[in-house]
Protein backbone atom coordinates (compact mmCIF):
# COMPACT_ATOMS: atom_id res chain seq x y z
CA UNK A 1 0.00 0.00 0.00
CA UNK A 2 1.15 3.01 -0.96
CA UNK A 3 1.55 6.02 1.24
CA UNK A 4 -0.59 8.34 0.41
CA UNK A 5 -3.67 6.54 -0.14
CA UNK A 6 -6.81 6.47 1.99
CA UNK A 7 -6.78 3.81 4.61
CA UNK A 8 -10.52 2.21 4.60
CA UNK A 9 -12.60 1.50 7.45
CA UNK A 10 -15.39 -0.45 8.07
CA UNK A 11 -17.84 -0.38 11.08
CA UNK A 12 -20.11 -3.37 11.81
CA UNK A 13 -22.92 -3.41 13.83
CA UNK A 14 -25.09 -6.24 14.65
CA UNK A 15 -29.01 -4.55 14.97
CA UNK A 16 -32.20 -6.37 16.18
CA UNK A 17 -34.96 -4.04 16.54
CA UNK A 18 -33.46 -0.93 16.91
CA UNK A 19 -35.74 1.33 14.84
CA UNK A 20 -35.24 4.18 17.56
CA UNK A 21 -31.05 3.96 17.23
CA UNK A 22 -30.24 3.18 13.96
CA UNK A 23 -30.91 6.53 12.78
CA UNK A 24 -29.33 8.70 15.70
CA UNK A 25 -26.53 6.26 15.91
CA UNK A 26 -25.39 6.56 12.10
CA UNK A 27 -25.56 10.68 12.33
CA UNK A 28 -23.11 10.12 15.10
CA UNK A 29 -20.71 8.05 13.44
CA UNK A 30 -21.17 10.05 10.47
CA UNK A 31 -20.71 12.87 12.24
CA UNK A 32 -16.96 11.30 13.93
CA UNK A 33 -15.93 10.12 10.81
CA UNK A 34 -16.17 13.30 8.90
CA UNK A 35 -13.20 14.56 11.19
CA UNK A 36 -11.30 11.49 10.17
CA UNK A 37 -8.77 10.75 7.11
CA UNK A 38 -10.28 7.74 6.70
CA UNK A 39 -13.23 6.12 3.66
CA UNK A 40 -15.53 4.32 5.81
CA UNK A 41 -18.55 1.92 5.14
CA UNK A 42 -21.16 1.50 8.15
CA UNK A 43 -22.10 -1.91 7.36
CA UNK A 44 -25.18 -2.76 9.35
CA UNK A 45 -26.26 -6.65 9.54
CA UNK A 46 -29.73 -6.90 10.59
CA UNK A 47 -30.35 -9.91 12.66
CA UNK A 48 -34.22 -10.67 11.63
CA UNK A 49 -35.68 -7.47 12.82
CA UNK A 50 -39.52 -7.14 13.37
CA UNK A 51 -39.84 -3.69 13.92
CA UNK A 52 -38.99 -1.24 11.25
CA UNK A 53 -35.40 -1.23 11.52
CA UNK A 54 -35.68 -2.53 8.04
CA UNK A 55 -37.28 -0.24 6.37
CA UNK A 56 -34.64 2.35 8.01
CA UNK A 57 -31.99 0.57 7.20
CA UNK A 58 -33.20 0.20 3.15
CA UNK A 59 -33.87 4.23 3.70
CA UNK A 60 -30.56 4.76 4.90
CA UNK A 61 -28.72 2.45 2.31
CA UNK A 62 -30.15 4.81 -0.32
CA UNK A 63 -29.51 8.58 1.37
CA UNK A 64 -26.73 7.86 2.79
CA UNK A 65 -23.23 6.18 0.44
CA UNK A 66 -21.40 5.54 3.87
CA UNK A 67 -24.58 3.06 4.75
CA UNK A 68 -24.87 -0.63 3.62
CA UNK A 69 -26.85 -3.26 5.32
CA UNK A 70 -27.27 -7.41 5.37
CA UNK A 71 -30.14 -8.67 6.04
CA UNK A 72 -30.35 -11.55 7.65
CA UNK A 73 -33.11 -14.57 7.07
CA UNK A 74 -34.42 -14.30 10.38
CA UNK A 75 -32.34 -13.76 13.81
CA UNK A 76 -29.39 -15.69 14.45
CA UNK A 77 -28.59 -13.69 17.42
CA UNK A 78 -25.63 -11.06 18.14
CA UNK A 79 -22.41 -13.47 18.17
CA UNK A 80 -23.48 -15.19 14.51
CA UNK A 81 -24.95 -11.64 13.05
CA UNK A 82 -21.19 -10.40 14.38
CA UNK A 83 -19.74 -12.87 11.87
CA UNK A 84 -22.07 -12.18 9.28
CA UNK A 85 -20.61 -8.42 9.29
CA UNK A 86 -16.88 -9.53 9.94
CA UNK A 87 -17.12 -12.25 7.25
CA UNK A 88 -18.91 -9.11 4.36
CA UNK A 89 -16.56 -5.90 5.62
CA UNK A 90 -14.06 -5.03 2.90
CA UNK A 91 -11.69 -2.48 4.43
CA UNK A 92 -8.37 -1.91 6.32
CA UNK A 93 -9.96 -1.92 9.31
CA UNK A 94 -12.91 -3.62 10.97
CA UNK A 95 -14.57 -2.00 13.72
CA UNK A 96 -17.41 -4.10 15.52
CA UNK A 97 -19.56 -1.97 18.23
CA UNK A 98 -23.36 -2.13 18.98
CA UNK A 99 -25.65 0.14 17.40
CA UNK A 100 -27.72 1.59 20.48
CA UNK A 101 -25.13 3.93 21.80
CA UNK A 102 -23.77 1.66 24.65
CA UNK A 103 -20.01 1.78 22.72
CA UNK A 104 -19.54 5.56 22.34
CA UNK A 105 -18.45 6.64 19.00
CA UNK A 106 -16.56 8.97 19.83
CA UNK A 107 -13.98 6.38 21.17
CA UNK A 108 -13.47 5.51 17.49
CA UNK A 109 -10.53 8.55 17.07
CA UNK A 110 -8.67 6.32 20.03
CA UNK A 111 -9.28 3.12 18.60
CA UNK A 112 -8.24 4.39 14.75
CA UNK A 113 -4.85 5.95 16.79
CA UNK A 114 -4.12 2.83 18.25
CA UNK A 115 -4.32 0.96 14.94
CA UNK A 116 -2.07 3.44 13.42
CA UNK A 117 0.42 3.29 16.40
CA UNK A 118 0.50 -0.55 14.57
CA UNK A 119 -1.76 -2.36 16.75
CA UNK A 120 -3.58 -5.20 15.10
CA UNK A 121 -6.17 -5.67 17.62
CA UNK A 122 -7.68 -3.12 19.71
CA UNK A 123 -10.08 -4.24 22.42
CA UNK A 124 -11.93 -2.13 24.90
CA UNK A 125 -13.01 -2.91 28.33
CA UNK A 126 -16.24 -1.74 29.61
CA UNK A 127 -15.31 -0.30 33.33
CA UNK A 128 -19.15 -0.04 34.36
CA UNK A 129 -22.20 0.19 32.44
CA UNK A 130 -24.33 3.10 33.83
CA UNK A 131 -28.05 2.59 34.50
CA UNK A 132 -27.57 -1.51 34.48
CA UNK A 133 -29.23 -3.65 37.48
CA UNK A 134 -27.14 -4.56 39.69
CA UNK A 135 -27.93 -8.38 38.71
CA UNK A 136 -26.42 -7.88 35.92
CA UNK A 137 -23.32 -6.39 37.27
CA UNK A 138 -22.54 -9.01 39.96
CA UNK A 139 -23.10 -12.33 37.33
CA UNK A 140 -20.89 -10.66 34.82
CA UNK A 141 -18.52 -10.20 37.49
CA UNK A 142 -18.43 -13.59 39.11
CA UNK A 143 -18.74 -15.02 35.78
CA UNK A 144 -15.46 -13.83 34.52
CA UNK A 145 -13.76 -14.66 37.82
CA UNK A 146 -15.50 -18.49 36.88
CA UNK A 147 -14.22 -18.23 33.56
CA UNK A 148 -11.11 -17.56 34.11
CA UNK A 149 -10.56 -20.27 36.79
CA UNK A 150 -11.41 -22.75 33.76
CA UNK A 151 -10.94 -21.97 30.72
CA UNK A 152 -6.95 -21.90 29.50
CA UNK A 153 -7.05 -18.29 27.85
CA UNK A 154 -7.16 -15.40 29.90
CA UNK A 155 -10.71 -13.74 29.15
CA UNK A 156 -10.65 -9.92 30.44
CA UNK A 157 -13.30 -9.15 32.85
CA UNK A 158 -15.98 -6.46 30.96
CA UNK A 159 -14.74 -7.50 27.50
CA UNK A 160 -17.27 -6.02 24.87
CA UNK A 161 -17.40 -6.99 21.35
CA UNK A 162 -16.69 -3.18 20.76
CA UNK A 163 -12.94 -3.52 19.13
CA UNK A 164 -11.35 -2.90 16.04
CA UNK A 165 -9.21 -5.42 14.12
CA UNK A 166 -6.72 -5.25 11.41
CA UNK A 167 -7.98 -6.86 7.93
CA UNK A 168 -5.29 -9.52 8.85
CA UNK A 169 -6.84 -10.30 11.60
CA UNK A 170 -10.55 -10.03 10.19
CA UNK A 171 -9.11 -12.72 7.57
CA UNK A 172 -7.79 -15.18 9.88
CA UNK A 173 -10.99 -14.79 12.43
CA UNK A 174 -12.65 -15.98 8.63
CA UNK A 175 -11.34 -19.19 9.04
CA UNK A 176 -12.55 -20.22 12.53
CA UNK A 177 -16.38 -21.58 11.63
CA UNK A 178 -17.59 -23.08 14.68
CA UNK A 179 -21.47 -22.35 15.73
CA UNK A 180 -21.12 -22.00 19.73
CA UNK A 181 -19.13 -18.92 19.73
CA UNK A 182 -17.90 -16.48 22.36
CA UNK A 183 -15.90 -13.97 19.87
CA UNK A 184 -14.41 -11.82 22.76
CA UNK A 185 -12.57 -15.27 24.10
CA UNK A 186 -11.78 -16.45 20.07
CA UNK A 187 -9.98 -12.58 19.25
CA UNK A 188 -8.45 -12.52 22.90
CA UNK A 189 -6.35 -16.40 22.09
CA UNK A 190 -5.55 -15.49 18.31
CA UNK A 191 -2.60 -13.33 19.20
CA UNK A 192 -1.33 -10.99 16.94
CA UNK A 193 -0.61 -7.41 18.50
CA UNK A 194 -3.23 -6.30 20.94
CA UNK A 195 -4.10 -3.65 23.12
CA UNK A 196 -7.19 -2.36 25.30
CA UNK A 197 -8.80 0.90 25.76
CA UNK A 198 -11.24 1.68 28.83
CA UNK A 199 -14.45 3.19 28.77
CA UNK A 200 -18.17 3.77 30.38
CA UNK A 201 -20.46 2.25 28.96
CA UNK A 202 -23.51 4.56 28.98
CA UNK A 203 -27.17 3.84 29.53
CA UNK A 204 -28.55 2.75 26.18
CA UNK A 205 -29.93 5.54 23.71
CA UNK A 206 -33.62 4.00 23.39
CA UNK A 207 -35.38 0.66 23.29
CA UNK A 208 -34.50 -2.23 25.90
CA UNK A 209 -31.75 -4.67 26.07
CA UNK A 210 -32.39 -7.51 23.28
CA UNK A 211 -30.66 -9.94 25.81
CA UNK A 212 -33.21 -11.51 27.82
CA UNK A 213 -31.85 -14.01 30.47
CA UNK A 214 -32.12 -17.22 28.68
CA UNK A 215 -30.30 -16.01 26.02
CA UNK A 216 -27.83 -14.44 28.19
CA UNK A 217 -27.64 -17.85 30.28
CA UNK A 218 -26.82 -19.30 26.58
CA UNK A 219 -24.30 -17.03 26.11
CA UNK A 220 -22.39 -17.38 28.48
CA UNK A 221 -22.53 -21.46 28.68
CA UNK A 222 -21.17 -21.27 25.08
CA UNK A 223 -18.12 -18.94 26.55
CA UNK A 224 -17.17 -22.13 29.41
CA UNK A 225 -17.93 -25.12 27.11
CA UNK A 226 -16.53 -23.52 24.07
CA UNK A 227 -12.96 -23.04 25.86
CA UNK A 228 -12.47 -25.11 28.00
CA UNK A 229 -13.16 -28.94 29.04
CA UNK A 230 -12.57 -28.87 32.78
CA UNK A 231 -16.41 -29.38 33.68
CA UNK A 232 -15.81 -32.74 32.25
CA UNK A 233 -12.39 -33.36 34.40
CA UNK A 234 -15.07 -32.00 37.42
CA UNK A 235 -17.02 -35.86 36.35
CA UNK A 236 -13.64 -37.45 37.04
CA UNK A 237 -13.14 -35.83 40.08
CA UNK A 238 -16.33 -36.36 41.54
CA UNK A 239 -16.42 -39.89 41.05
CA UNK A 240 -13.03 -40.35 42.67
CA UNK A 241 -14.55 -38.37 45.23
CA UNK A 242 -18.03 -40.77 45.75
CA UNK A 243 -15.60 -43.75 45.33
CA UNK A 244 -13.91 -42.24 47.95
CA UNK A 245 -16.80 -41.91 50.09
CA UNK A 246 -18.15 -45.08 49.17
CA UNK A 247 -15.07 -46.99 50.73
CA UNK A 248 -15.44 -44.96 54.22
CA UNK A 249 -19.06 -45.76 53.92
CA UNK A 250 -18.29 -49.86 53.51
CA UNK A 251 -16.21 -49.89 56.57
CA UNK A 252 -18.93 -47.94 58.20
CA UNK A 253 -20.84 -50.91 57.55
CA UNK A 254 -18.59 -53.62 58.24
CA UNK A 255 -18.23 -51.80 61.62
CA UNK A 256 -22.14 -51.85 62.15
CA UNK A 257 -22.51 -55.01 60.76
CA UNK A 258 -19.87 -56.30 63.21
CA UNK A 259 -21.13 -54.88 66.47
CA UNK A 260 -24.90 -56.49 65.20
CA UNK A 261 -26.40 -53.03 64.30
CA UNK A 262 -27.09 -53.66 60.84
CA UNK A 263 -30.85 -52.44 60.18
CA UNK A 264 -30.64 -48.91 61.45
CA UNK A 265 -29.12 -48.02 57.79
CA UNK A 266 -31.88 -46.64 56.02
CA UNK A 267 -31.14 -42.93 56.63
CA UNK A 268 -27.31 -43.57 55.41
CA UNK A 269 -28.91 -45.26 51.97
CA UNK A 270 -30.91 -42.81 51.98
CA UNK A 271 -28.79 -40.08 51.99
CA UNK A 272 -26.63 -41.51 49.43
CA UNK A 273 -28.57 -42.48 46.51
CA UNK A 274 -29.68 -38.50 46.57
CA UNK A 275 -26.56 -37.59 47.07
CA UNK A 276 -24.69 -39.60 43.92
CA UNK A 277 -27.99 -39.59 42.16
CA UNK A 278 -27.62 -35.86 41.99
CA UNK A 279 -24.17 -36.08 41.32
CA UNK A 280 -24.67 -38.32 38.05
CA UNK A 281 -27.58 -36.35 37.01
CA UNK A 282 -25.37 -33.24 37.20
CA UNK A 283 -22.72 -34.75 34.99
CA UNK A 284 -24.73 -36.03 32.75
CA UNK A 285 -25.53 -32.80 31.87
CA UNK A 286 -22.87 -31.69 31.17
CA UNK A 287 -21.80 -34.03 29.11
CA UNK A 288 -24.89 -34.07 27.54
CA UNK A 289 -24.71 -30.07 27.20
CA UNK A 290 -20.89 -30.87 25.18
CA UNK A 291 -22.52 -33.92 22.99
CA UNK A 292 -25.48 -31.10 21.90
CA UNK A 293 -22.42 -28.79 20.49
CA UNK A 294 -20.59 -31.60 18.74
CA UNK A 295 -23.76 -32.80 17.16
CA UNK A 296 -24.88 -28.91 16.12
CA UNK A 297 -21.11 -28.77 14.60
CA UNK A 298 -21.21 -31.85 12.88
CA UNK A 299 -24.07 -31.22 10.69
CA UNK A 300 -21.94 -28.12 9.13
CA UNK A 301 -24.56 -26.36 8.69
CA UNK A 302 -23.73 -22.69 7.30
CA UNK A 303 -23.83 -19.87 10.59
CA UNK A 304 -26.21 -17.48 9.39
CA UNK A 305 -28.79 -17.17 6.13
CA UNK A 306 -28.74 -13.74 4.38
CA UNK A 307 -32.36 -12.67 3.41
CA UNK A 308 -31.02 -9.83 1.27
CA UNK A 309 -27.16 -8.69 0.90
CA UNK A 310 -25.75 -4.96 0.30
CA UNK A 311 -27.23 -2.79 -1.91
CA UNK A 312 -29.48 -6.06 -3.57
N1 LIG B 1 -28.50 -7.84 18.84
C1 LIG B 1 -28.58 -8.64 17.69
N2 LIG B 1 -29.22 -9.86 17.77
C2 LIG B 1 -29.78 -10.31 18.93
C3 LIG B 1 -29.66 -9.51 20.10
C4 LIG B 1 -29.00 -8.28 20.01
O1 LIG B 1 -28.08 -8.27 16.63
O2 LIG B 1 -30.34 -11.40 18.93
C5 LIG B 1 -27.80 -6.52 18.75
C6 LIG B 1 -28.57 -5.35 19.34
O3 LIG B 1 -29.45 -4.77 18.38
C7 LIG B 1 -27.46 -4.40 19.73
C8 LIG B 1 -26.34 -5.34 20.13
O4 LIG B 1 -26.63 -6.60 19.52
O5 LIG B 1 -27.02 -3.59 18.66
C9 LIG B 1 -26.23 -5.51 21.63
O6 LIG B 1 -27.46 -5.92 22.16
P1 LIG B 1 -28.08 -5.30 23.49
O7 LIG B 1 -27.84 -3.82 23.54
O8 LIG B 1 -29.49 -5.73 23.57
O9 LIG B 1 -27.21 -6.02 24.60
P2 LIG B 1 -26.70 -5.41 26.00
O10 LIG B 1 -26.02 -4.12 25.68
O11 LIG B 1 -27.92 -5.22 26.82
O12 LIG B 1 -25.77 -6.45 26.54
MG1 LIG C 1 -26.75 -2.58 24.61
Amino acid sequence: MSLNSVRTVAIVVPVYNEEDNIEHFTKSVDGVMANLPYKYEILFVDDGSKDKSREILRRLEEENPNVSAIFLARNFGHQLALTCGLDNADADAVITMDGDMQHPPELIPSLLKKWEEGFEVVQTIRETTEGVSFFKRLTSKYYYKILNLISDVPIQPGGSDFRLMDKKVVKCFREFREHARFIRGMIGAMGFRQTKISFVAPPRFAGVSKFSLRKMAHFALDGILAYSSVPLRWAFYAGIFSAICSIILLIHVFYTAYLGDAVAGWATITVCILFFGGMQMMFLGIIGEYIGRIFEETKGRPLYLIGKNKKE
